[in-house]
């Protein structure tokens, strides 16, 4: 299967210009790169003029964050119609930080997941474990609980318009020290086993699993080609054009 990079932009960079200017360099620099593929997702604010900026690149657009409603009543709140109609392809469900700061739930999780699949758009859902569960050697346990909550109700037919993101939050732009692979290859090795018994082993294969938590350039072949992870979540240094360059170009000649 094609390996994955999607790019987390987070709330950065601060303006439009910024934006599009670092899309230019990434773009130029990735030209004649093939076999993989690669999502960008900007802020909102931004996703109109950034596919823009894609045309021609074969780079896909994501967003962040959706709201699992369709339409109404929802102060500040993006449907899935509204951002594939920008042109997004992926979205990104349940990233660490909006767990933790604004407090979505497994529930929440799971209601956004399944009206993105509703919608026929791909998803990335991240799960991962905290460091203080890491160390009370709960990350099967929260994971297990992660996948099952968040994949509730979801048919075994709308698998393949999931990818799964394991991002240790221990991990998460922390840098150093960055994550063992032979750790990151154990919890891909789990997950896949979890989505086996929720599915079946056939399904669960198919499946890309990501990791998620401080790849840079350096460390990009390690958790591709030793833990076996089917691509990267990458956040941080997606937002610097020569790191992620050299991510992509990494992943590529493995
Ligand atoms: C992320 O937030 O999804 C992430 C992986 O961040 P970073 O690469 O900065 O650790």
């Amino acid at each position: 299967m094609k390996s994955l990079i999607v790019a987390n932009w987070k709330m950065n960079p601060p303006n439009l210009e910024a934006a599009k200017r670092l899309v230019r360099v990434i773009k130029k620099g990735l030209r004649g790169i093939a076999g993989i593929e690669i999502v960008f997702c900007p802020p909102f604010i931004f996703l109109s003029d950034i596919k823009n900026e894609l045309k021609k690149s074969g780079i896909q657009l994501g967003a962040q964050n959706l709201f699992w409603a369709e339409k109404g009543a929802y102060t500040g709140e993006i449907s899935v119609s509204m951002i594939k109609s920008l042109g997004c392809s992926y979205v990104i469900i349940g990233h660490s930080e909006r767990r933790q700061i604004l407090g979505e739930t497994d529930e929440i999780v799971n209601l956004k997941l399944r009206q993105t699949l509703k919608r026929g758009l791909n998803c990335v859902l991240c799960i991962g474990e905290t460091l203080e569960e890491k160390q009370e050697d709960k990350m099967t346990e929260v994971i297990t609980h992660q996948l099952q909550s968040n994949l509730k109700d979801v048919s075994l037919f709308s698998l393949p318009r999931i990818s799964i993101a394991y991002e240790p939050i221990w991990a998460i732009g922390s840098g150093t020290p960055p994550a063992n692979p032979n750790e990151i290859m154990t919890a891909g090795l789990l997950v896949r086993k979890i989505l086996a018994n929720l599915y079946s082993a056939s399904a669960a294969q198919k499946m890309r699993i990501l990791y998620g938590g401080s790849v840079v350039g350096s460390n990009a072949t390690l958790y591709i080609k030793e833990s076996g992870m089917n691509g990267l979540l990458v956040g941080g240094a997606s937002l610097n054009a020569t790191e992620f360059i050299n991510i992509i170009k990494t992943v590529s000649s493995i």
